[in-house]
């Protein structure tokens, strides 16, 4: 297959209240990472237009959240068809922003296309639970009741799937939106908004702002109208997020960086973890937080480890997405480079050897090759043994007792995705209990898909997204407790 970029419109407008607005306060830049090239520009919005959003959503509220949740999920599962019919513009358009191959954007799609409809159809299943009353003739009933306007905030790496997982679950449970996404994934964001709107999305039900991101979570977090946030970024920002929301007490879903490790037992067959695994890493150029980062390997199986995933990190061909033959892209801008530059340096200078990579790749745009470094002791103290990398790098230490590794492994403070590889039933038992990990693969992925719920622990967050949980976290519980006087006694 090959990517038609000519499909692709790379500029994103705001829109405010049912109409696509150029924002009062300038605009940026949008910057392809696979080349450096200037592809389109992302409109940023006033204190005002910021504010108008939120009247927006908050004056929409009464009749959506009214609407038959039939009906809204009638407008997702639509806005799904649309984005399906539109895939190749989609993936062009995702390509160009984010520096992603075309495999990784027709991944990202297909994703997005199913959280779309899988929200779509799980609208009209939110139920109400009854329990039985106290006295005769009274029933109790809990009631997910939507929240209201709430502020969702999200990350570049995976634009159009953190859209439609966000946005899909609160439009199901009745709430409307401002939606605050990343400056540096803009028209991935314009295309998801504008297909909603062209299922039949009612005006100012959902609303798009770029901007200042300090100043606009600012401004979201302070405003009374404003009733939970739901956030996908760095754990840095998410902290200030939630310390910015508590004042107000507004509800916030937080989800946050990942550091997985992997734990291969002796038992392992490394080349199914190499397999398994590698996909993983280097996919996106390893900027997802369900990456595979800390490889714990067996010391029985650790220089075969070490051979395959060294040999297989080398076997990548880099380049812009649009080029032939490409399987790993770009990093995000040249901010990323350099920080994996340091942990590369970082983790030599703690007793770490680098077997591929370590350096940035010499073309135009932000690459840094596929690296593996080997030998850093469990308790080494490199960096990169605690900070999430977020890119195509991954640390290789041995271990000889399974409860060493554990304890190297929820040494980060992080607890996200995990992969562990062993046939043995004992192990497994033992390692789901003592892990840090809130999604765990075992001799597998650990996909985060729309029909069960995922969140963080630690610095990886905190909430449910995806599932029915995911969905309620937009809701109240209201809990009715009723006596018919007639039957009563
Ligand atoms: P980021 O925190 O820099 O940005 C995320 C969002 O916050 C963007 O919309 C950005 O404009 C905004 N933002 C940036 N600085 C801000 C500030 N000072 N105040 C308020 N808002 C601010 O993160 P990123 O680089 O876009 O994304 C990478 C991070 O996201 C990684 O840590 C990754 O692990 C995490 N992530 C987590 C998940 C998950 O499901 N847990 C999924 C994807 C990405």
């Amino acid at each position: 297959m090959s990517v038609d970029v000519a499909a692709a419109r790379m500029s994103a407008d705001l829109y405010v209240g049912g109409a696509w607005v150029a924002g009062e306060a300038g605009a940026l830049e949008n910057v392809d990472p696979g080349n450096g090239w200037v592809v389109g520009s992302v409109s940023l919005a006033s204190a005002e237009q910021v504010e108008r959003a939120v009247v927006a959503a908050s004056d929409a509220f009464p009749a959506w959240s009214a609407s038959a949740a039939s009906e809204r999920g009638g407008i997702l599962r639509r806005a799904a068809d649309l984005l399906a019919d539109r895939t190749e513009e989609a993936v062009a358009t995702i390509l160009l922003e984010t520096g992603k191959t075309e495999a990784d954007a027709r991944g990202e799609i297909g994703r997005a296309v199913e959280t779309l409809r899988w929200n779509g159809e799980q609208a009209g299943r939110v139920q109400a639970t009854t329990f039985p009353g106290v006295v005769a003739g009274s029933r109790r009933t809990s009631v997910p009741t939507p929240l209201g306007a709430v502020a969702v905030i999200t990350a570049w790496n995976f634009p159009a799937v953190l859209a439609t997982r966000k946005l899909g679950a609160a439009l199901a449970a009745g709430c409307t939106v401002v939606f605050k996404a990343a400056e540096f994934a803009p028209a991935t964001a314009r295309l998801v908004v504008e297909l909603l709107v062209e299922a039949g999305l009612p005006d100012g039900v959902v609303n798009l702002v770029f901007g200042d991101p300090q100043q606009v979570s600012a401004q979201l977090t302070s405003s009374q109208r404003i009733k939970a946030l739901s956030f996908t970024g760095s754990t840095a920002v998410g902290k200030a997020l939630a310390a910015q929301a508590a004042p107000q007490l507004i509800r916030t879903v937080l989800e946050l960086g990942g550091h997985a490790p992997v734990l291969v037992m002796d038992d392992a067959d490394v080349d199914q973890v190499i397999a398994t695994t590698a996909g993983a890493k280097f996919g996106s150029a390893g900027q997802s937080c369900v990456a595979p980062s800390r490889y714990f390997v067996h010391e029985s199986l650790y220089d075969e480890l070490v051979a395959r995933l060294t040999a297989r990190a080398a076997s990548y061909v880099l380049g812009h997405g649009t080029e032939p033959g490409v399987t790993l892209g770009a990093v995000a801008h040249q901010g990323r480079v350099d920080g994996l530059v340091r942990l590369a340096e970082d983790a030599v200078a703690h007793g770490g050897t680098i077997t591929t990579g370590g350096r940035q790749v010499e073309r135009d745009g932000f690459y840094f090759a596929p690296t593996v470094v080997a030998g850093l002791a469990l308790d080494a103290g490199a960096a990169i043994l605690s900070e999430e990398p977020f890119g195509p790098i991954a640390t290789v230490s041995s271990f000889g007792a399974l409860d060493d590794a554990i304890v190297a492994a929820n040494a980060a403070p992080y607890s996200f995705a995990a992969y562990l590889f062993t046939d043995r039933l004992s192990v497994r038992d033992h390692v789901v209990r003592r892990l840090n990990a809130s999604n765990l693969g075992i001799n597998q992925l650990a996909p985060s898909l729309p029909d069960a719920p995922l969140g963080g622990l630690g610095n990886s967050g905190y909430g449910y997204e995806g599932g029915v949980e995911g969905i309620l976290a937009f809701t109240q519980l209201r809990l009715v407790s009723e006596t018919a006087l007639g039957l009563a006694g």
